[in-house]
């Protein structure tokens, strides 16, 4: 584990490299834990996209990010990965309760990164629920307490937070906001603002988007520090 800190310390964004080609980079170049790294492998992803080339090398460092890609352009690997890594080096347990939230405009995009972390997080032992209602939110809450990492709609999560006490949050290390362009246009602003502030202070954000607009630098201005701009643009 003290190698694989010292290796995240040491990664240089000119360390990510694919022998076969300059154009790509391929994960196995990355720091990244043994159970992540299988689980890339056992899901066939080998070479990073370019959103992903650019966010995870930052996000394994810790900083909060503000990341523009277009729709398909692998936001999600780009995000999760940080996450996963994070609690690994954490040795994040059942008992450190939850460590990360990933907040989703919709349902049906939460259940999608819901399902990516299932097949790339197999060999983790962590736990990871949806909370997305659906069921009754005493239901819902008994299974929240045991969760190392939620993935979330920002009304159902606040929810929580506001009306049960199944939840602690205190501990959180790291928190992403998906597709925040459509959290804004879905009238989440306040919810996310209100969920923002259950949180602890002293965490990591990413934000991600599929445009770039005033609207999220409203929303990162709240809820990001000193934000790395990660921006892939159509023609690249
Ligand atoms: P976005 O969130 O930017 O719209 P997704 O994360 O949903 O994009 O990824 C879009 C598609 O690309 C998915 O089918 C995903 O499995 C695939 N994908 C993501 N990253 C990679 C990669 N590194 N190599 C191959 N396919 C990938
Ligand atoms: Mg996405």
């Amino acid at each position: 584990l003290e190698k694989l800190r010292k290796a995240v310390d040491e990664f240089d964004l000119k360390d990510l490299k694919n022998p076969e080609s300059e154009t790509t980079a391929k994960f196995s170049t990355l720091p990244l834990s043994q159970p992540t790294a299988s689980g890339l492998e056992a899901s066939h992803f080998q070479n990073l996209t370019d959103v992903q080339a650019k966010a995870i090398p930052l996000g394994l460092k810790g900083r909060d990010i503000l990341g523009a890609a277009k729709t398909g352009s692998g936001k999600t690997l780009a995000f999760l990965i940080p996450v996963l890594e994070k609690l690994y080096r954490a040795q994040w347990t059942e008992y450190d309760g939850l460590g990360a939230m990933i907040i989703s405009p919709t349902r049906e995009l939460a259940v999608q990164i819901f399902e990516v972390l299932r097949k790339i997080g197999r060999y983790h032992t962590f736990s990871a629920g949806l909370v997305i209602g659906g069921k009754s939110l005493r239901e819902e809450a008994e299974r929240l307490g045991r969760m190392n990492i939620l993935v979330c709609t920002p009304g159902r999560m606040l929810q929580h937070l506001d009306q049960t006490a199944g939840i602690d949050v205190d501990n959180l290390q790291i928190l992403v906001l998906d597709e925040a362009d459509r959290i804004m246009d879905m009238g989440f602003q306040s919810a996310v603002d209100a969920l923002v502030e259950h949180l602890p202070t002293l965490r990591q954000t990413m934000l991600f988007s599929a445009t770039q607009s005033k609207k999220i630098s409203d929303l990162a201005r709240l809820s990001l520090k000193d934000p790395e701009y990660v921006a892939v643009h159509e023609d690249a």
